[in-house]
């Protein structure tokens, strides 16, 4: 059975403060675009469902999902946020148009410089796992996902009791 550690490392690579970031940087992108001053969503970090990223056009919000962020946090800077921040630019600025419409298309490709696909390629099996597979020195161990999440996250380490090593995700 592994042992359990308090780990002290820096919240440089925190995945919800660098979503906020790219929210910010691409609000600004589209304000300057259109010269039209939008306002900042508010942005929560909702684990429920299996949907990436969720646009509530009429309150301004936009939810992340916590836990796909924290498995994909590069897709979700290159493409999860982009596409759910258009559909707030387009809203803001065309009103009720088609969702995926050529506005859309138009702030994702001129204005965001992204590809405008409308599907993610995610890996939700993140959701569905039960127990995750860590190495040490001498054996594999099986940690359960909220364990993992913690590992993931830096807000903890384990080691192995026997061989004392830290335990490393499985590829
Ligand atoms: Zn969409
Ligand atoms: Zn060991």
């Amino acid at each position: 059975m592994p042992t359990m550690q308090n780990a002290l490392t820096s919240s440089t690579a925190d995945p919800q403060s660098a979503v906020l970031l790219c929210v910010d940087k691409h609000i600004a992108k589209a304000s300057s675009y259109f010269d039209y001053p939008l306002r900042k969503p508010q942005v929560t970090f909702r684990a429920s469902g299996t949907r990436a990223g969720t646009a509530f056009l009429h309150q301004n919000r936009v939810n992340f999902h916590r836990i796909l962020l924290q498995h994909n946090l590069h897709t979700y800077l290159s493409d999860v946020v982009p596409h759910e921040i258009a559909h707030l630019v387009v809203h803001s600025l065309f009103g009720r148009v088609q969702p995926h419409g050529r506005e859309w298309k138009l702030v994702m490709q001129s204005v965001f410089g992204c590809r405008p696909s409308v599907t993610h390629t995610l890996d939700l099996s993140v959701l569905e796992r039960k127990t995750w597979d860590y190495q040490c020195a001498c054996t594999t161990h099986q940690l359960t996902t909220r364990r993992h999440n913690a590992i993931q996250q830096k807000k903890r380490i384990y080691r192995c009791q026997r061989c004392e090593n830290i335990l490393t995700v499985s590829p």
